[in-house]
């Protein structure tokens, strides 16, 4: 048996493009092991804890459990149109997971791997409370970029442990944290290298992961375990103390298998099967290094393979939601009606499984209108078109040289996929339907069949075998057009074996066929580009009189409240000098009413006025975006309400 897994998806967002470099070619290695006669297991789910999720909870006014319901529905969702089909999709809140998690870092501390230790954390006296992973911002002790609590996000990239960020502040409030003594728990990682030295050595997967794993495990260092939070998994030891998220994640893969197979300890504890992991290689690390250690230390089986997908980049730029870099999988892609199927063998066939996706709507529509439609789609539908309207009932009669070229397609694709090479399986796949395309040009059935009706019975029969052949070869990438595709002839896919991909039946009874396929227009994307080149904030060079059209004055806020009904805004009266002006702003989310008043800001008093939940608004505040929070420009010095701005 073989289980595979994906790397949980964090519920605190949506689906994008980024994701689905792991979920699609996972799925597919799944359809194409079933249709190669294996038994798989393929589990994945919701991964719910950690401080991202309470921070962003707080922020959407839900609590951490409705945040996470919100984005596991979402998940769902998104998974079905995509046809990505676990056999059990889980949540890491469920009681299952948190019994299986205690268990096992049970077991950890039975066996000597976890220890106590003081160390300094962050603390807010102002919010009295210790100031866990996102909770607290400050500056990076490797590289001095800033950096939140548990990673050098904007410079050097490193993970860092509670205690080591340097001038913490605190998130919530903003003053600055003083450090304070507390107890906290570690996972002994350093007792692990040379079985670690010795795992990695014989870990499948792509080397991408691997490669690095085996530069990591020269500088470990014993993992803090636990944190501060209400919300995860209870320490056992400790109450009110709970596990890094990173401890419960992974351990997801147990405990959704354990949901979905009484067998589960056969994977799991006796290690009789393989565990082929796919993931991101952003989390190589957890992957490679952690879990392995985790899993030896409690005694658990350990995962046989690791197949790390490359980044994605989106029109060229590194992926960056905040720079509106991104793709959303939903409301860009599915809303727009476009066939699941197209991406699919984008993602799958754009380049090789450990290189960088781009992902470009130019380059997708190319991709989906000369590979998909114009070389598989036109032959399928060609021959299909032409056998069910010449003859209805084909007599099999089949080339050698076709069964040769269609097993040779075989053996490249079974032979790729083992190797988790989607691109080259996609491609021999692809070549086979030019192969049909140049086959059936040349043979011209439809001059034949004028004078030889029996020769062109026999090109139409090498021509169905083909066909029949790339159904069932393409089934795992494109399952649901395929499957209509395929009704023409009455093939059952999802039952279909790879094995038989060139069996010849005596005769094949063909129906109308239905083709699912629509060629993608300019203006079908055109939305979607200029959407994606407004988030980039690429803006056209302007005179330096289109600036001076601008109006911008110092203004001095007189009085702030916020408006009800909204988590966002406060309106604001403010003097501009000759006048009073009312300004409604967005900034409520980071800024309270009375901090604002007898402050002097910038604004911008020739903008149109607009109405704002039924509030004119007579002004724009300008400020920093920063990561869709507000940082209000203020003068460097004491200046009068009316001073221009140039
Ligand atoms: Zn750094
Ligand atoms: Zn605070």
């Amino acid at each position: 048996m073989k289980l595979v897994t994906c790397g949980l998806p964090y519920a605190n967002g949506k689906l994008h493009v980024g994701h689905l470099r792991t979920y699609i070619p996972a799925d597919v290695y799944v359809r194409f092991l079933r249709m190669m006669n294996e038994k798989v297991v393929f589990v994945c789910g919701s991964d719910c804890h950690g401080t991202p999720i309470v921070v962003n909870a707080e922020k959407e006014g839900l609590s951490p459990r409705e945040l996470v319901e919100k984005y596991h529905e979402h998940f769902q969702k998104v998974f079905k149109k995509l046809n990505v089909v676990f056999d059990y999709f889980g949540k890491t809140i469920e009681d299952y997971h948190h019994r299986r998690t205690r268990e096992i870092v049970e077991k950890l501390i039975e066996n000597g791997y976890v220890y106590r230790k003081e160390i300094e954390l962050a603390y807010c006296e102002k919010c009295e409370r210790f100031l866990p992973d996102r909770y607290v911002e400050g500056i990076c002790p490797y590289c001095k970029s800033p950096a939140r609590g548990d990673e050098c996000d904007q410079g050097c990239g490193r993970h860092l442990e509670p205690g080591e960020i340097l001038e913490p502040r605190c998130k919530i409030c903003g003053s600055p944290a003083t450090f304070r003594k507390r107890n906290h728990y570690f996972f002994k990682l350093t007792a692990f290298r040379e079985f670690l030295q010795d795992y990695l050595s014989k870990l499948a997967g792509t080397e991408n992961a691997i490669n690095y794993a085996k530069e990591w495990v020269e500088n470990l260092r014993d993992w803090c375990i636990t944190r501060d939070l209400e919300w995860g998994v209870k320490f056992p030891l400790d109450e009110s103390l709970v596990l890094y998220v990173w401890v419960d994640a992974p351990i997801g893969y147990i405990s959704f298998t354990e949901q979905f197979t009484k067998d589960w300890e056969d994977v799991w504890v006796k290690g009789n099967a393989e565990i082929i992991h796919f993931i991101g290689l952003d989390i190589a690390y957890h992957h490679c290094i952690f879990w392995p250690a985790l899993l030896k230390g409690a005694g658990y089986s350990l995962p046989t393979a690791v197949v790390a997908s490359g980044m994605v980049k989106i029109e060229g730029k590194t992926f960056s939601k905040t720079r509106g870099y991104v793709v959303w999988v939903e409301d860009e892609y599915l809303n727009a009606r476009f066939n699941p199927d197209y991406l699919r063998y984008y993602i799958v066939n754009y380049t090789s499984h450990e290189k960088d996706l781009n992902f470009s709507w130019d380059v997708f529509k190319d991709k989906v209108n000369n590979e998909v439609i114009a070389t598989l789609g036109n032959f399928l539908f060609r021959i299909l078109s032409f056998a069910w309207r010449n003859f209805g009932k084909v007599e099999m009669k089949v080339d050698g040289e076709i069964i040769e070229k269609i097993l040779q397609t075989k053996d490249k694709v079974v032979d790729a996929i083992k190797k988790w090479e989607f691109k080259v399986a996609t491609d021999a796949i692809m070549e086979l339907a030019s192969y049909g395309n140049t086959y059936f040009q040349n043979a011209k059935p439809w001059e034949l069949i004028r004078v030889d009706k029996e020769k062109a019975e026999k090109v139409v029969a090498n021509a169905l075998q083909i066909a029949k052949a790339l159904l069932i070869l393409n089934y795992p990438v494109m399952p649901e057009s395929m499957e209509k595709i395929a009704k023409a002839i009455g093939l059952n896919l999802p039952n279909s074996s790879i094995e038989k991909v060139a069996e010849v039946d005596k005769e094949l009874v063909v129906a109308k066929p239905e083709l699912p396929f629509a060629k993608i227009e300019e203006k079908d994307i055109e939305p979607l580009k200029s959407a994606m080149a407004e988030r980039f904030a690429e803006k056209p060079e302007i005179s330096i009189e289109d600036f001076k059209k601008i109006d911008i004055r110092i203004a001095k806020i007189l009085s702030a409240e916020k408006v009800s009904g909204s988590k966002k805004l406060i309106k604001l009266i403010v003097d501009i000098g000759n006048e009073k002006r009312q300004v409604v702003a967005g900034i409520a989310e980071n800024h309270s009413p009375e901090d604002l008043i007898g402050k002097s800001i910038v604004i911008v008093c020739n903008l149109k006025p607009a109405r704002i939940m039924g509030l004119e608004s007579q002004g724009m505040i300008l400020a920093a975006d920063v990561n869709g929070k507000a940082v209000l420009l203020v003068p460097e010095k004491d200046v009068s309400p009316g001073t221009k701005v140039r």
